[in-house]
């Protein structure tokens, strides 16, 4: 006989993963849980069924899909997560269900930004002229090559305190986006930011700084996205919510 709700993982920790759990939640089609890494102290609230941890790598989460009989997954991760993205993608191929990423687009660079794009968070840090004050926003957990310049100073913006020790050369800033264009100008004019340092997460919360940094004529030390496994990917929720409909057809 078949079941009468579509069983679905999603792989989250981002805000659209949030909005996409409390979209299908709703949907009597669908019954829904979220998994996170139990990383973030204090995540928002999601509906539906939540899990935390990791799974152990994509054999853990392939047993995870059958045991649980999972119908779809959602690899809906940060666009930096690569490796849950690779897990999520080898695991749901084992599994012989379909995997669907749901990835916000990448900012793109427009008249008067003067960014250096760079692969990674290690070559973001040695791109920061010596003597510079750098205003650094890649979160807690990537902060230590930064905070190893002891030649620059560091202002660090992050939603928690980073478990590393923070030496005297750099400042921590706590908050949360979203951020204004005007909170982000005062921000860089206050502190007498010289570069700013950046992931391209892409999305609207986070984009005011760009913004800031083309208006004030500030330098942007741009890292890249990592490369990922291909599925099928959109954008959107809406684009979303098609396109699971479309798979469980
Ligand atoms: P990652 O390097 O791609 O993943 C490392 C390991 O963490 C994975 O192999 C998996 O462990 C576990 N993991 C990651 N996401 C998980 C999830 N949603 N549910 C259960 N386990 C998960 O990931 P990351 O870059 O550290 O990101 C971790 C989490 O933070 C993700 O949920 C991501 O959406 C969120 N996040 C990341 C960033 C960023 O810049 N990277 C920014 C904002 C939010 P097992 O192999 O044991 O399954």
């Amino acid at each position: 006989m078949p079941r009468e709700r579509s069983s679905i993982l999603i792989l989250g920790g981002t805000e659209q993963a949030r909005r996409l759990a409390e979209r299908l939640d709703v949907d009597a089609r669908f019954s829904v849980t979220t998994s996170l890494t139990g990383v973030t102290r204090e995540p928002k609230p999601i509906a539906g069924r939540v899990r935390s941890g990791g799974f152990g790598g994509s054999e853990g989460l392939r047993s995870f899909l059958e045991e649980r009989d999972i119908d779809l997954l959602i690899d809906a991760v940060h666009p930096f997560a690569v490796q849950m993205s690779s897990n999520a993608a080898q695991a749901a191929d084992a599994a012989g269900i379909a995997c669907l990423r749901l990835e916000r687009a990448p900012w793109t660079k427009r008249p008067g930004d003067r960014w250096a794009e760079v692969a990674d968070i290690a070559a973001a840090a040695q791109a920061i002229p010596k003597g510079a004050r750098a205003l650094v926003t890649v979160g807690r957990q990537e902060i230590a090559p930064f905070l190893a310049r002891d030649d620059v100073a560091v202002i660090a913006r992050m939603i928690e305190r980073p478990d590393c020790p923070v030496p005297e050369h750099a400042e921590i800033i706590l908050a949360r986006p979203p951020f204004t264009l005007e909170d982000e100008k005062a921000l860089v004019t206050a502190r007498r930011i010289d570069v700013l340092v950046t992931k391209n997460s892409g999305g609207d919360a986070t984009v005011a700084k760009i913004s800031a940094a083309r208006a004030l004529n500030l330098p942007v030390i741009m890292v890249g996205r990592p490369e990922k496994p291909v599925v099928s990917t959109v954008r959107s929720v809406d684009e979303m919510i098609a396109l699971i409909e479309r798979a469980l057809d």
